[in-house]
């Protein structure tokens, strides 16, 4: 704190985000990250991109990126808003769609930006406790609120909600805009881009980070009804007119067209998820139903906070979240390679073998 801060920056409670450490063979299984990296035509589109035209202003309104999401998901460009990150995208959501007299309400387990940006933007919101399962109740989202958001899957607990029931919250809500956050979707969920066509207060956001191994690149979009799209083009020439480079158009754009690199990876991590399940279940792990490329899970005989120590002890590092209570217990484990899930497991076994010894 210093006398120069203004009384915003006094006020904020900043998102924190999961460490990125740097040390020799670390299994780093805690920010959900893609463990295969982008497409190798997105790195060929990179290296393209990295020449004298950098002295140039990127497009602004990443014109042809929207149309590789449009042709992607089967809408149009218009329909499409692009962001730095995900993150981006929902920070302009919250200001342009969310920001009205009445609370916007999203769950009490959730992803911790959300309150964040009701902080940074005054936006006044209300917990929606889940279910003891960590199950939305679609009947605990109606009238009035001033918007609703949360992510399918949730975040960080896995799990997935029906589209049918995404539908229901949506129409039971015409009065305010729902965004779903599919930051996950594609490892394991269907996607809510089609309602879009008929729900005109419906907003899906989208991050290449997960599914397309692009983290690093800070890419994401929204899709919805062309009036939510002008009004997130709206703030974002407000604040930035260029989040986007032109690195980052070309290897997103690249990445999004290859579609058979997409669907092989995230079969991988499905694939992996499933062994890893398996392999929690074995050591005695309870594991929340994953639609997402990480999995929840608490052990009976062990806080969430010492499993999440003693395996940085061995140079395992697990995301644990001490708020709210509930999820005191758990641990949020991404999935690896099939190699760093068995390092994970070998880990556990030993700790487990050592504590009943
Ligand atoms: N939504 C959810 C639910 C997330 O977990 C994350 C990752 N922290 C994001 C959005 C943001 O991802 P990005 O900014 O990398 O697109």
């Amino acid at each position: 704190m210093s006398r120069y801060w203004s009384e915003v920056a006094r006020r904020l409670e900043p998102y924190v985000p999961g460490e990125q450490p740097r040390f020799p063979n670390l299994v780093k299984l805690n920010t959900n990250e893609n463990p295969y990296g982008p497409s190798p035509r997105a790195i060929e589109a990179l290296q393209r991109a990295a020449n004298a035209d950098l002295r140039l202003y990127p497009d602004p309104d990443s014109t042809r990126l929207r149309e590789s999401i449009a042709a992607f998901h089967g809408v149009s460009a218009d329909q499409v808003f692009v962001g730095n990150g995900s993150d981006e995208v929902l920070a302009h959501a919250f200001l342009a769609l969310l920001k009205h007299a009445a609370p916007i309400l999203f769950p009490d387990v959730t992803y911790s930006f959300y309150p964040v940006y009701c902080g940074l933007y005054g936006i006044a919101y209300r917990e929606v406790p889940l279910a003891s399962d960590f199950s939305i109740r679609v009947e605990d989202y109606r009238p009035p609120n001033g918007g609703i958001i949360f992510p399918n899957p949730n975040a960080p607990t896995g799990r997935l909600l029906a589209l049918a029931d995404v539908e229901h919250i949506v129409a039971a809500n015409p009065q305010a805009v729902v965004v779903v956050d599919e930051a996950y979707i594609d490892f394991g969920g269907e996607s809510a881009i089609p309602l879009i066509h008929r729900h005109p207060n419906l907003l899906v956001v989208r991050t290449l980070s997960k599914s397309h191994g692009l983290a690093g690149l800070r890419v994401g979009y929204a899709a919805g009804d062309a009036a939510l799209i002008a009004a997130l083009a709206r703030v974002k020439d407000s604040f930035n007119s260029y989040p986007l480079d032109r690195l980052a158009q070309a290897g997103a754009s690249a990445a999004i067209e290859d579609r058979d690199y997409f669907d092989a990876m995230r079969a991988k991590v499905i694939a992996s998820r499933e062994r890893l399940v398996a392999g929690l279940g074995a050591l005695g792990f309870d594991v929340v139903p994953s639609a997402a490329n990480f999995v929840f899970a608490r052990h009976p005989a062990m806080p969430g906070g010492e499993l999440a120590a003693r395996l940085r002890e061995q140079g395992i590092i697990v995301r644990h979240f001490r708020k709210p209570a509930r999820i005191d217990p758990f641990v949020r484990i991404t999935v690896g390679t099939d190699a760093q899930c068995d390092a994970l497991l070998g880990a556990l076994g030993a700790l487990f073998a050592r504590a009943a010894g």
